[in-house]
C-alpha cells in the first residue's frame, strides 16, 4: 500500500505537493500559493479531481491520450508483459518480442520507406536521437561538415537540451545556456500573427522560401536537416497555409538535406489521418513519434528512419547511442495494444469522417465571437486567437498571455481543460470524444469566452496593442 492516498484531504495533498514536488513549466511559488488541482481518476474524456469534480479534458492530457482514459486492455497488456518479462535491454545484440512487434507495426503504419525504428522514452529523447542520427549519417557519407539543423522560431521539439535547442522557444533558450551549436532558425508560418496584407497562400510561400534562403546563406554543404511539426502544437496550434508544405517539400527535394518531421502531436490520428505527413502530403526522411504512440499510458518515443538512412548507419560500425529503456517491453506492449485499438475500432477514420467535421463546423462559428480573431482547426487540434480588434488581427495592449490566462482560469473553473499559449486558446481532445461531449465542450468554451470578455472589459484590458495608424 502506498503511504499517500487519494483520500487525504485536498489541502493536505496540495501542501505535500508544494513541499516536495517541483513541477514542469510552472512558477513554483505561485503554484504553492494557489495549490495544484489533484487529479485522481479518469474515464473516457473526463477527469475526476480530489474534490469529486468532473472535468472535460479537451487537451487529452498533454495532447497524448488519443484513445481516451480508462481502457483496461492497456492495463492488462502492461500487466501481462510485466509478468512475462518486465525488462530487458536492446543493447549489444539482444532483443525481445514487444520491441520487434512494435517496430514491425510502425514500419507498416508510417508512410513511404520509413521502415526502421530507434526507440526512446519520450519525444524529447527521440529528437535528441535525431540530432545524433542526422549528423552521424552525413559523417558516415564523408560529409562531416553537414551538421546544422534548421528549425523554426516558436517550434516545440521537447525539453531536453537537444530537444529545447531544436525548438524555437525564446523562454526556454533564455535558461541554461541554450541552444547548443549548429542549430539555425527560420520564421514560423503563422499567417494570423505575421501575414499582414499578404494572402495566406502568398504568405505560406514566402515563409517556406525562407528555408531555401537559409540553406543558401549557411551553405548546403553545412546543412544536415530541416525539422518541423506538420502543425505547430505547443507554439499555439499554428496551422500552416496550404501553400506551405508543398513548397517546403520542393525545397528539401531540391537540396541535399534531410527532412525530419516531428509527429509527436500530429501522429496517431490527431489531424484525421494516421500522420500529419499524410494530411499534408509530406515525405519525411525521419519521423519523431511519442505521445499518441501509447496514448500516454506508458512513456515511449521513437525515431523512424528511411531505408537509405538505416543502411548507411548500419554500415558505419557502432552507433554509439541508446537509452537503458529503449524499446522498454512494457511500454512497447502498451503501445501495440493502443495501436490495435486505434486500428480495429476505426478511430482515425471516424475522426476524419465524422468527429472532425462535426467539431469544425462549431469551431468555425466561434470566429463570430467578439473576442475571437481566428478559429483554426484541423482534425481534432484547434486554436482560437483572442483579440481586442478582429479586423486588424491585433494583439492586446497588455502583456502577451495576460488575457489568455484569464480565459484559461475561467475554463478551469467551468470544468474544462483548455490550454492557453500566449493569447491563443487551444484544444486537442481525446479522439474518441462523442458528439454529446463536443456539445458540452463547446458550451463551456463559449461560457468561458463570455466571462473572459466581461472580465477584461471591466479591468480595462480590452484594448488593442496596435495603434490604428500603423
Ligand atoms: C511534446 C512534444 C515533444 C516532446 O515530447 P516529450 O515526450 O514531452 O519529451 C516533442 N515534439 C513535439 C511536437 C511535442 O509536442
Amino acid at each position: 500500500m502506498s503511504a499517500i492516498t487519494n483520500h487525504l484531504p485536498t489541502a493536505e495533498l496540495q501542501a505535500l505537493d508544494a513541499a516536495h514536488h517541483m513541477h514542469p513549466f510552472t512558477a513554483g511559488a505561485e503554484l504553492a500559493e494557489k495549490g495544484a488541482r489533484v487529479i485522481t481518476s479518469a474515464q473516457g474524456v473526463t477527469l475526476t479531481d480530489s474534490e469529486g469534480e468532473q472535468i472535460l479534458d479537451a487537451m487529452a492530457g498533454l495532447w497524448c491520450v488519443n484513445i481516451g482514459y480508462g481502457r483496461t486492455e492497456l492495463a492488462e497488456a502492461a500487466a501481462r508483459q510485466m509478468n512475462q518479462l518486465p525488462y530487458y535491454n536492446t543493447f549489444f545484440q539482444t532483443t525481445h518480442v514487444p520491441a520487434i512487434a512494435l517496430a514491425k507495426r510502425l514500419a507498416e503504419l508510417v508512410p513511404g520507406d520509413l521502415n526502421h525504428v530507434f526507440f526512446a522514452n519520450s519525444g524529447s529523447e527521440a529528437n535528441d536521437t535525431n540530432i545524433r542520427l542526422v549528423r552521424h549519417y552525413w559523417a558516415s557519407k564523408d560529409k562531416p561538415d553537414k551538421k546544422i539543423i534548421i528549425s523554426r522560431h516558436n517550434a516545440y521539439h521537447g525539453s531536453t537540451i537537444g530537444g529545447a535547442s531544436l525548438g524555437g522557444m525564446g523562454a526556454m533558450h533564455a535558461q541554461g545556456g541554450l541552444p547548443i551549436p549548429y542549430i539555425a532558425y527560420i520564421d514560423e508560418p503563422n499567417w494570423y500573427q505575421d501575414g499582414g496584407e499578404l494572402s495566406p497562400y502568398e504568405f505560406g510561400l514566402e515563409r517556406a522560401r525562407q528555408l531555401e534562403q537559409k540553406i543558401a546563406e549557411l551553405g548546403e554543404d553545412k546543412v544536415a536537416a530541416f525539422i518541423a511539426e506538420p502543425v505547430q502544437g505547443a507554439g499555439g496550434v499554428i496551422i500552416p497555409p496550404d501553400s506551405y508544405w508543398p513548397q517546403i517539400q520542393r525545397i528539401c527535394d531540391a537540396h541535399e538535406i534531410l527532412l525530419v518531421v516531428d509527429e509527436v502531436i500530429c501522429g496517431f490520428g490527431r489531424t484525421g489521418n494516421w500522420f500529419g505527413s499524410d494530411t499534408y502530403a509530406i515525405r519525411p526522411d525521419i519521423m519523431t513519434l511519442a505521445k499518441g504512440l501509447s496514448s500516454g499510458y506508458a512513456p515511449i518515443g521513437a525515431s523512424v528512419v528511411s531505408d537509405e538512412i538505416a543502411d548507411t548507419i548500419a554500415n558505419a560500425g557502432d552507433f554509439n547511442h541508446g537509452y537503458t529503456y529503449s524499446g522498454h517491453p512494457v511500454s512497447a506492449a502498451v503501445a501495440l495494444e493502443n495501436l490495435r485499438i486505434l486500428d480495429e475500432e476505426g478511430i482515425v477514420d471516424k475522426v476524419r469522417k465524422e468527429t472532425a467535421p462535426y467539431v469544425a463546423k462549431k469551431w468555425a462559428e466561434l470566429a463570430d465571437h467578439p473576442l475571437v480573431g481566428e478559429a483554426a482547426i484541423v482534425g481534432l487540434v484547434g486554436s482560437l486567437a483572442l483579440t481586442p480588434d478582429k479586423s486588424a488581427r491585433a494583439p492586446f495592449a497588455a502583456d502577451k498571455g495576460t488575457v489568455g490566462l484569464v480565459c484559461r482560469d475561467f475554463c478551469f473553473a467551468n470544468n474544462l481543460v483548455m490550454r492557453h499559449v500566449g493569447d491563443r486558446m487551444i484544444i486537442s481532445p481525446p479522439l474518441i470524444i462523442s458528439e454529446t461531449e463536443i456539445d458540452l465542450m463547446m458550451e463551456r468554451v463559449v461560457m468561458s469566452l463570455d466571462q473572459t470578455l466581461a472580465r477584461i472589459k471591466s479591468e480595462g484590458l480590452y484594448i488593442s496593442g496596435r495603434s490604428k495608424t500603423s
